[in-house]
């Protein structure tokens, strides 16, 4: 049981999934790290991109915890492991709007660009590091107005908020 508890969340991992450095987590958590902290929560190793099923480890969870687990707590699992796919595709679309953001204001923030300059004549002319600070930048707003959305599992979207929209302003 304790193998298949998730170090983030501390509960039975909902659709595992496994990082390029072989840790585990559910499926959310592990989006989570990959898209914002970029860390394995465990080994703090680079954890950039990578997050593959753990297929083994759910047929393991199904063949031999789900079957210990009184019905209620097993529906309470299922309900998560259906919460956090929603949670997740929710997320995506919000990434997408976001960087979309990022990219139409790009060309309009002096300060971006002049880091983006002084990137290129020490790097050279590397997409890469232009990509990387782009990054960079739409994970900085998403982690920071995140909480204007509200990501509680309804499944209405509204898109950008007022609060989000006046956040960008400031840009
Ligand atoms: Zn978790
Ligand atoms: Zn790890």
């Amino acid at each position: 049981m304790e193998l298949a508890t998730c170090p983030v969340c501390i509960d039975l991992m909902a659709k595992p999934c496994v990082l390029g450095c072989g840790h585990s987590f559910c499926e959310l958590c592990a989006h989570e790290i990959v898209n914002l902290n970029d860390k394995c929560s465990v080994c703090r190793r680079n954890a950039r991109g990578v997050c593959a099923p753990n297929l083994e480890l759910e047929k393991l969870i199904e063949a031999l915890i789900l079957p210990l687990m009184d019905e209620e707590r097993r529906e309470k699992y299922e309900r998560r492991c259906d919460e956090q796919k929603r949670k997740i595709l929710r997320k995506n679309k919000l990434r997408c709007v976001i960087w979309s953001e990022v990219e139409r204001r790009l060309p309009r923030n002096p300060l971006l660009l002049d880091v983006i300059n002084r990137c290129k004549e020490v790097c050279g002319n590397s997409e890469d590091v232009i990509q990387e600070i782009r990054e960079i930048f739409a994970r900085e707003i998403f982690d920071n107005d995140l909480s204007v959305f509200s990501v509680s599992g309804d499944e209405q979207d509204d898109g950008p908020t007022l609060a989000f929209k006046e956040a960008f302003a400031g840009l």
